[in-house]
């Protein structure tokens, strides 16, 4: 399979466009805001609510932050005037942490500030292991501003997560608010599971110590061993889908289950059904192809899940 994905990305770069951007419709709303709004609109029927995510990340000159903090101001317009029930992700990177953390700070304060404003959560997704730290750093010094509404992921593939949840927990308490994944990059084995088992156990391990904790809890993953093992989890701890829905963090225990656009929707309205908080990370913009390129390059693996879902669909609903 490994072989097979990374086959996939090195023939990719041929492919006509067009193609591509056929395939890539499924997992990304289109290039405009227009596009993202739209999707929600037709997918808040299902029950999901979302967390919209603008393409990009990585800048490498500060002006292009600019570029971002425009147009996640007028995402959260948007999501105001046409009142769906939204959040947004941000990739730090996007805003300049690689090359000026004080400003990328600033940019992401302005930000939160916006969305804290309209009752908006801002979720600091969770990039390579350069910015762990700093990212979390990012996420604890905007909470010290008093603004509740941010919070970072972690990803279960790192050997490190389950102290990074007891420090942002000793230091946040029960406004603690995570969003927990695999994790999509592949880091090396000195700081990171390499084994599919392996990263199975420690994604689940992490989620088990959020819950005992007390933490929100979004859960995003669209693997069974994770989800079913999350439902038992939260037998355990005692929460039900009553305890799922709040507007934003800072309520102490809850939990939500969180899927990309286009991957595993029958599984997502099987959870909406039985009455779960399910939430559709929507990405849109420009940058849609280079984007999704260097997602593949990162992680072949993507591109075998891709094929499959395109060659046996019942695998792999929208
Ligand atoms: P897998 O075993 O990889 O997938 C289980 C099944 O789901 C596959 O067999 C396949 O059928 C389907 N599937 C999974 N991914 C895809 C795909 N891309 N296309 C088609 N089918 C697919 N990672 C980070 O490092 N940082 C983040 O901030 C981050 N945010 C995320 C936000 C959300 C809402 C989600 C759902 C994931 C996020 N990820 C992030 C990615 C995550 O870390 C994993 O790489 C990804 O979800 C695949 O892991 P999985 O648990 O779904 O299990």
């Amino acid at each position: 399979m490994a072989f097979l994905g990374k086959l996939i990305v090195a023939t990719m770069p041929l492919a006509p466009k067009p193609i591509v951007r056929m395939v890539a419709s499924r997992y990304v709303a289109g290039p405009k805001l227009e596009d993202a709004i739209t999707t929600m609109k037709t997918l808040s029927s299902e029950g999901a609510c979302f967390t919209v995510d603008v393409l990009g990340e990585e800048i490498t000159s500060i002006d292009e932050a600019n570029f971002f903090l425009k147009e996640y101001s007028q995402l959260i317009d948007s999501i105001i005037e046409n009142n769906i029930d939204a959040h947004i992700s941000i990739k730090p990177t996007a805003f300049g942490l690689l090359i000026d953390e004080e400003l990328a700070f600033d940019n992401i304060l302005n930000i939160t500030r916006k969305a804290s404003e309209n009752d908006i959560f801002v979720r600091l997704d969770m990039e390579d292991s350069r910015v762990t730290d700093s990212t979390i750093e990012l996420m604890i010094r905007i909470r010290s501003e008093g603004l509740n509404n941010i919070g970072v992921v972690l990803q279960g593939r790192l050997f490190r997560t389950i102290s990074d949840i007891d420090k942002i927990c000793e230091e946040l308490g029960p406004n603690s608010d995570f969003r927990i994944c695999k994790g999509i990059y592949l880091e090396p084995k000195e700081i990171a599971h390499t084994g599919y088992r392996e990263i199975v156990d420690s994604t689940n391990m992490a989620i088990e110590h959020m819950l005992r904790n007390g933490a929100y809890t979004a859960i995003a993953s669209h693997d069974y061993p994770v989800i079913d093992n999350s439902l038992s989890l939260l037998d355990k701890y005692g929460l039900s889908p009553d305890s799922g829905h709040r507007p934003f963090s800072g309520k102490g225990p809850g939990y939500e289950f969180q899927f990309l656009l286009g991957v595993r929707g029958d599984l997502r309205r099987k959870l909406n059904s039985e009455g779960h908080l399910t939430r559709i990370y929507v990405p849109y913009g420009q940058q849609w192809y280079e984007y999704g390129i260097r997602r593949l390059k990162e992680n072949p693996e993507v591109a075998t899940h891709v094929l499959k879902a395109l060659l046996l669909p019942w695998t792999n609903r929208r």
